[in-house]
């Protein structure tokens, strides 16, 4: 086939996989100062309770803005930082800046401390010094180890279950809760909850998104929600455009939720001002 496609072809194909790689050696080397140019920030997107539709906490999204190749998504930039292992450098602060951030958060309303959730790399399991990174975090900053979660993804965890198990016992010594990310996208399926216990699941955003018309990704989520209440685990759903994808989770026991429909990622200051207006 390639031969028969021929040289031109090839060479064209080349020159713009170099322009792609290219590009990648250039994002990276830009992303490794981005951190101390003030590049890299982080933004907030509140999570509500399905029952009172009380904000109860925030997921922490990293925001990236170069000065000449712009608005970056991390879509791109985690993936860079993932394979360069950059994220290893990255993902540290991000967890330490969050800490700091919601310490300082007043209570809400009824009392309660807001949580923050942090997204963790499945890199960043590796060589096990995730643990000890917690610990660390919780202890410079005086954060309560309930009001921080960490989001692992599926993937991270299917493979070596033995393994795993060992990390997230690790992790639950510290007193953090651990959630599996873009559950249902793995294909661990949900007998895999048993072997890894973990303390919530996020439903992922493609399930939620047509759940209202397509009866499969509908059948799909109540099970999911059934199965994990069954096993005592928290269900989270991401990605709640219309208000008709929160009434049918909510109708199905789901207990958080989470989208644009309810609130775009906000800054810290406006994290503040939300939990003080009482929402
Ligand atoms: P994720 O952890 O599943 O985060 C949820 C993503 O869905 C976010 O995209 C969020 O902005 C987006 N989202 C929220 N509500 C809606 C909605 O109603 N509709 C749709 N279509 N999308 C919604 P974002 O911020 O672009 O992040 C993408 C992914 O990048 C995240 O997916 C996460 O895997 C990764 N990521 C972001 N920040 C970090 C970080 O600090 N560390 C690591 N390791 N990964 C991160
Ligand atoms: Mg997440
Ligand atoms: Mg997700
Ligand atoms: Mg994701």
């Amino acid at each position: 086939q390639a031969k028969v496609a021929g040289k031109n072809c090839y060479r064209y194909y080349s020159r713009a996989m170099d322009h792609a790689v290219e590009r990648r050696v250039h994002m990276e080397q830009e992303l490794r100062g981005a951190w101390e140019r003030g590049e890299l920030r982080l933004v907030y997107q509140p999570i509500f309770r399905t029952r009172d539709r009380r904000m109860v906490g925030v997921e922490v999204l990293l925001r990236w803005q170069h000065p000449t190749l712009g608005t970056i998504p991390p879509s791109v930039f985690i993936e860079v930082a993932e394979q360069s292992g950059l994220i290893e450098v990255i993902g540290p602060k991000v967890l330490r800046a969050a800490c700091m951030e919601a310490v300082q958060w007043p209570h809400s309303v009824d009392g309660e401390g807001m949580f923050v959730s942090v997204n963790v790399s499945p890199r960043q399991l590796r060589g096990g010094e995730l643990p000890a990174l917690v610990a660390d975090c919780l202890r410079d900053t005086g954060l309560p180890a309930s009001r921080l979660h960490l989001e692992l993804t599926e993937t991270a965890v299917i493979g070596d279950e033995m393994l795993a198990a060992a990390l997230l016992d690790k992790l639950h010594r510290t007193g953090v809760k651990v959630w599996l990310d873009d559950f249902g996208t793995g294909f661990s399926g949900l007998s895999h909850l048993r072997q890894v216990p973990v303390d919530g699941v996020k439903i992922d955003k493609s399930f939620v998104a047509d759940m209202q018309r397509d009866p499969d990704d509908l059948a799909l989520t109540t099970a999911i929600i059934a199965m994990a209440h069954a096993l005592g685990i928290t269900v989270v759903a991401e990605g709640i455009e219309q208000e008709v994808q929160f009434d049918l989770l909510s109708q199905r026991g789901c207990d958080l939720a989470q989208g644009y429909w309810l609130s775009v990622p906000i800054t810290a200051t406006e994290v503040v001002e939300m939990i003080e207006s009482g929402r």
